[in-house]
């Protein structure tokens, strides 16, 4: 469920007009609602009621100041994969307590950071990595908790690009090899050794993957426990899946994947960490864009946007599929026509969306990218030398800029020359 709806005629994100944001803003931009946001962090706050948890908010999803104040302010924690997401979610008032650090590849210089600022843990992904934080901790005088991110060698049955969990992907330790990992971890100096990961991919639509992995996590606290180890903590991944065609079969709900964890790790006595960056974003976030050409090709009508890749690199980079509609609702009934819907970038891959079935609309429309809250502003560049897309933050009546768009210049002079030019 999200606040974008028709209202006399008009795609409101809340209560505001999507056309009076773009008149102000100009197109296109990333709109996102606030009520949104707090409904889809609540339903998995209180999904894991009665457990001792911390919902962390993924924030490689969407990391916008205003949407990590949002959030901080629900009382979630954040997950960060860089030191710019840590000091991004930092600078947005979140306590270093409340910052859980993943990632593969955590640079010395990250984990200074880190340790300096405070964390609540590293989630672990090697030996190597735990050396290395074990030794940059004990030069500080600190001792780091950490958990080690077990891979647990389940298909999440996802798009290949974001499936994590198989033992063929980058990610965490293999299972089989946590006894030995957890051993070595334990013998170092500079680390407190907490509990255990795990995150086995995104936008999964199915909890048979989770209610696996979930499983094999319970036996190794079970197995980790015996060793000696003192698991307290559980950090059970993000991941779940947003529906992002309306009318298909809908993924399961917060509520059904919070009973699934109670019963597969509730009995444990553990803290339990979830970490979900699409589903409380995703459907909270539109693309808007205007129609700048309707071209006639050869077998084929074009929709020629003034959004591209590079502000929505998600259907060039996973096959993803946007519902787009027209900001100004159609008549019931209206003529449906195929477009390829298409960006101005110099690329076949910018590329919306092919043979999509559109009511009537014309050059200087509006249309609405659904679900693009996730992956979406995160993900965009310049490419083409086309400025930053905008953010905009609505609230009930109000709306604000919470990330302008660069002015040429600004993006022109970001580039420095050489003083032998
Ligand atoms: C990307 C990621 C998440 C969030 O995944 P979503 O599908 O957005 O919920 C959580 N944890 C880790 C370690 C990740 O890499």
């Amino acid at each position: 469920m999200d606040h974008f709806l028709y209202r006399d005629g008009v795609l409101h994100a809340e209560d505001v007009p999507l056309a009076e944001i773009a008149a102000s803003v100009g197109t296109p931009f990333y709109v996102y609602s606030t009520a949104t946001l707090v409904r889809h962090f609540r339903l998995f706050d209180e999904a894991l009621a009665g457990m001792d948890h911390l919902v962390c908010y993924a924030m490689k999803a969407a990391s916008n100041q205003a949407i990590l104040k949002t959030l901080a302010a629900e009382g979630a924690g954040m997950d960060v994969v860089s030191a710019g997401e840590y000091l991004r979610a930092r600078a947005a008032g979140v306590p270093g307590d409340r910052i859980v650090f993943s990632g593969v590849g955590k640079t010395a210089q990250e984990i200074r950071i880190a340790l300096d600022g405070g964390v609540r843990q590293f989630n672990v992904e090697s030996e190597p990595e735990m050396e290395a934080i074990s030794a940059i901790a004990a030069s500080m005088g600190v001792v780091a908790p950490i958990t080690i991110r077990v891979n647990p060698d389940v298909d999440a049955r996802t798009h290949a690009k974001i499936a994590t969990g198989k033992s063929e992907n980058k990610f965490g330790i293999p299972i089989a090899r946590a006894r030995d990992v957890y051993a070595h971890a334990a013998r170092l100096p500079g680390l407190d050794v907490i509990g255990i990961d795990v995150h086995i991919g995104s936008q999964l639509t199915d909890l048979a993957p989770f209610e696996a992995a979930y499983a094999k996590v319970a036996e190794l606290t079970g197995v980790l426990r015996a060793d000696g180890h003192d698991i307290r903590r559980l950090d059970l991944g993000g991941g779940l899946g947003i529906p992002y065609t309306r009318g298909n079969e809908p993924p399961p709900l917060p509520s059904d994947y919070g009973d699934l964890i109670r019963r597969c790790v509730g009995h444990l006595g553990c803290e339990i960490e979830i970490e979900p960056g699409r589903l409380i974003v995703g459907n909270a976030g539109l693309l808007v864009s205007q129609v700048i050409y309707v071209k006639s090709g050869e077998d084929r009508d074009f929709l020629i946007l003034d959004a591209a890749m590079n502000d929505l690199i998600r259907p060039a980079m996973y096959e993803a599929h946007h519902d787009i509609v027209p900001v100004v609702e159609p008549d019931a009934g209206a003529d449906q026509h195929a477009f390829d819907i298409v960006g101005p970038v110099c690329e076949t891959g910018d590329t919306f969306a092919r043979h999509r079935m559109m009511p009537p609309v014309g050059p200087g429309d509006l249309v609405a990218f659904r679900s693009a809250g996730a992956y979406g502003a995160v993900m965009a560049s310049e490419y083409n030398s086309r400025p930053l897309v905008p953010e905009v933050l609505v609230k009930g009546d109000k709306f604000a800029v919470i990330r302008r768009r660069p002015t040429f210049d600004e993006m022109i002079n970001r580039d420095t020359i050489p003083e032998w030019l």
